[in-house]
């Protein structure tokens, strides 16, 4: 897969607690990550785990109520969404269904699996690209 022009900028405490939810859920999760568009990429200054209401451990689809509404409250503090996360069981390699959705959100997706494993794709030119992700102490 090719390498994205754009990278990822994350706090190391926003990434590892992505990472700890996912290794004790039983189901995928799903949220949003926020903060503000740079030349380089998308930095990461906050998140919000939104609810799966599909409540499922091999899909998810992201409670809208509560999208609007994290979307709302970090707009009020000049942030907005720049990258969506989720969690697999396994793999961290995007499924159809991602793939699709990815075209509608185009913004880093975030995928990490229960082992502390996490990778972050990108809809470049059409084609889907390998996310540099940056992890900032
Ligand atoms: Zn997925």
């Amino acid at each position: 897969m090719e390498k994205c022009k754009k990278t990822l900028r994350i706090k190391k405490e926003i990434l590892n607690a992505i990472l700890h939810e996912a290794r004790r859920s039983e189901i995928e999760i799903c949220g949003l990550l926020f903060g503000i568009v740079v030349k380089e990429g998308f930095n990461v200054l906050s998140y919000a785990l939104i609810r799966n209401i599909e409540n499922s451990p091999i899909s998810f689809k992201m409670d809208p109520r509560e999208m609007f509404n994290e979307i709302i409250k970090h707009r009020n503090e000049s942030m907005d969404v720049v990258g969506l996360f989720h969690s697999h069981m396994l793999s961290i390699v995007p499924s159809v269904k991602d793939l699709y959705y990815m075209k509608l959100w185009n913004v880093p997706w975030l995928i990490v699996d229960r082992n502390g494993n996490f990778s972050a794709y990108l809809i470049e030119d059409n084609e889907v690209c390998l996310v540099k992700v940056l992890i900032i102490e």
